[in-house]
């Protein structure tokens, strides 16, 4: 890969980088308090079914999402420091060249595609 096409990437994964951080900052300002301080916010199931059920089920979707948001953001900075290390595209299994579409797709990905299927990670 060409110090060109890596800075690209770099690009990529600093601006998803950036997205990432502002969506769990989001998480948290949606919701700093306890979930009885939550209870009065207008959500859009708020329509369907205001109830405590809803209240909970909203949360833990927000908790997954800030999982998922916080592991993603570990994988850019894992993908980044690859880059500094020019070790970056490069399948962390077998040392294959990962195909640059999926590096398109998924900046930060450590596998090529093979490992990744055998995984089942897709
Ligand atoms: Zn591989």
């Amino acid at each position: 890969m060409s110090a060109l096409e890596v800075d690209r990437f770099r690009e990529a994964l600093l601006e998803e980088r950036k997205r990432v951080e502002a969506a769990i900052q989001n998480l948290h300002d949606e919701n700093p308090g306890t979930l009885a301080e939550d209870a009065g916010e207008e959500t859009a199931y708020d329509n369907h079914l205001a109830d405590t059920a809803t209240e909970t089920y909203d949360r833990e979707l927000d908790y997954t999402l800030e999982e998922n948001s916080e592991h993603v953001l570990a994988e850019i900075d894992a993908a980044l420091k690859r880059i500094e290390e020019s070790t970056y595209g490069t399948c962390t299994n077998c040392g294959t060249q990962i195909a640059e579409e999926r590096l398109e797709a998924l900046p930060w990905a450590t596998l090529c595609i093979d490992c990744a299927r055998d995984r089942g990670r897709g």
